[in-house]
């Protein structure tokens, strides 16, 4: 979303690393618009968390994780509907078994469409990947968790409610303390509000907040963020403590009814001077935008 030409963005297979036993995560490698995405394998199937952006790249996914499941039945599963994660479904169908949350299958139904037009307008790089996208049908839709079983291992899936989109998902794998959180968590950069108004204001800061709490709550050793490097359990803590702030500091000037625009120029600075290293200083505007409407009138 940014103003300059985004760089092309490609899954590629390199510095594939090990999380645990039998799960692996493709690193987007700090690429925009390229998520991390996991691999996780048990005696029978083998699940996929994210597609890439587009057919081609999706492609790209499919032949790692066919290869890496050497005969093992596949699964596919995306964090929620936005392109770069759920974009490449279509290429899975017949090979492996899409499974989602019920809002996630909606938002993709819903809005699916719109934010393909909407991302082909960020760029050639960008519209070239998204040529050729049909938005897939989710084979299995569940309402609020559901333990998928991969032999030997079970891997937990969670609608956590509205936050980053209506239909967030995460993923854990209990065995070995990793979570997968999508877009809720983000390594390196401001946290990520799609506030799109009239168009999508689906994104709740208050929400978020609460959902990084509970997320928090199941103490995973490893998290895996939709971008950026994977850490620890600091991630989340960093979230919530940025939204907090975030929340705290618009909520503060909204009260003395100072104007959007001055909010959003003092908070954008409090917000850089406390996290000068992150990218993405362009969501929080967004952030800002979404926060005063959430203000208790
Ligand atoms: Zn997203």
């Amino acid at each position: 979303m940014s103003e300059h030409v985004l760089p092309e963005p490609v899954v590629r297979i390199e510095e594939v690393r090990e999380l645990a036993r039998d799960l692996v995560v493709i690193p987007n490698r700090r690429v925009q618009l390229v998520p991390n995405i996991g691999v996780i394998g048990g005696t029978h199937s083998v699940l996929v968390v994210e597609t890439g952006m587009g057919p081609r790249n999706a492609e790209t996914v499919l032949g790692f994780a066919a290869e890496y499941a050497a005969g093992r039945r596949l699964y596919l599963t995306t964090t929620h509907f936005h392109p770069e994660h759920a974009f490449g479904a279509q290429v899975f169908a017949g090979q492996a078994t899409f499974l989602v949350n019920r809002a996630q299958a909606e938002d993709l139904a819903a809005k699916g469409a719109a934010y393909l037009d909407m991302f082909r307008g960020l760029g050639e790089p960008v519209a070239r990947q998204l040529e050729g996208v049909e938005i897939a049908t989710p084979d299995v839709v569940y309402d609020d968790a559901y333990d998928l079983d991969l032999g030997g291992r079970v891997v937990r899936l969670l609608a956590t409610g509205r936050a980053h989109s209506r239909g967030d998902q995460v993923i854990t794998v209990p065995d070995a303390g990793v979570m997968f959180t999508g877009d809720l968590v983000e390594a390196g950069q401001f946290a990520i509000f799609p506030w799109f108004p009239p168009h999508d204001t689906d994104v709740s800061g208050t929400r978020w907040i609460s959902v990084m709490r509970r997320l928090a709550g199941a103490s995973p050793r490893v998290v895996v963020p939709g971008h950026g490097d994977v850490g620890g359990p600091q991630l989340l803590a960093d979230v919530r403590d940025y939204l907090e702030l975030l929340r705290d500091e618009t909520w503060a000037r909204r009260d003395s009814a100072v104007g959007e625009q001055t909010i959003v120029e003092e908070v954008r600075a409090v917000m850089i001077e406390r996290h000068p290293e992150w990218a993405g200083r362009e969501w929080i505007e967004k952030g800002v935008g979404c926060l005063c409407a959430e203000h208790p009138a």
